[in-house]
């Protein structure tokens, strides 16, 4: 899923995304109640992680924003212990269900895959690309009666760039939201990967033609 975590408190939004990465999510994280409804109304997100208590725009005002602009879009709230107020005014205002802090990582992932059930899915998990399966569900690529494994990174990658078709993805953003590193010193293992999986998914890897490269900028989807 591509979540959006809304959390000011740093050690918690870094703990928040380290978490839904390790479970395999791709996670956009945001400090303040402003920039979590811009986010949200700007992105199909697959799931909003949402802090009750924010600057700026306080979580039921997000909570109203988000559902007026996607009203489709899950939200899983993040509430104070032992305010029942707050929970129902949540619940109230259209989130989908609500986790009371302190939380255990168990809990909290237990929630969001119940939610990820639920969401009507905008991210396509099979994709026919120029007559090759991927099968990113299954994490397998189908190409006749060949079957040629994928790891859930290279799944994310291909997830990514199918999402984004229609621009070019570049190397820190891959890095970013699939590798879940920032910076630019490692764009090179993007190349290297994107290599790898070139020889899984294209026809001719010297010629590909789902994962294109973009002189100076990244790579772009380049399937219908
Ligand atoms: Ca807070």
């Amino acid at each position: 899923m591509h979540i959006l975590v809304v959390e000011d408190e740093p050690g918690l939004r870094e703990g928040l995304t380290d978490l839904l990465r390790g479970d395999g999510h791709a996670v956009d994280a945001v400090g303040d109640g402003l920039a979590g409804a811009e986010r949200g109304t700007a992105e199909p997100y697959d799931l909003v992680v949402l802090d009750l208590m924010l600057p700026k725009l306080d979580g039921i005002d997000v909570c109203r924003r988000l559902r007026a602009a996607r009203p489709g879009m899950p939200i899983l709230m993040l509430t104070a212990r032992g305010s029942e107020d707050d929970k129902v005014r949540g619940l109230g205002e259209g989130a989908d269900d609500y986790v009371t802090k302190p939380f255990g990582a168990r809990e909290l992932l237990a929630r969001v895959r119940a939610l990820g059930r639920r969401a009507p899915t905008e991210s396509v998990e099979r994709i026919d690309a120029d007559g090759v399966i991927l099968d990113l569900a299954r994490l397998v690529v189908v190409r006749g009666d060949d079957r040629t494994p994928l790891t859930p990174r290279e799944a994310g990658m291909l997830r990514w760039l199918h999402r984004h078709a229609g621009r070019a993805v570049t190397r820190a953003e891959l890095l970013e939201h699939v590798f879940g590193q920032r910076g630019d010193l490692q764009t090179r293992a993007v190349d290297m990967a994107i290599a790898v999986l070139r020889k899984k998914v294209e026809r001719d890897p010297a010629r590909p033609r789902v994962i294109v490269s973009v002189k100076g900028a990244g790579y772009t989807w380049g399937a219908s």
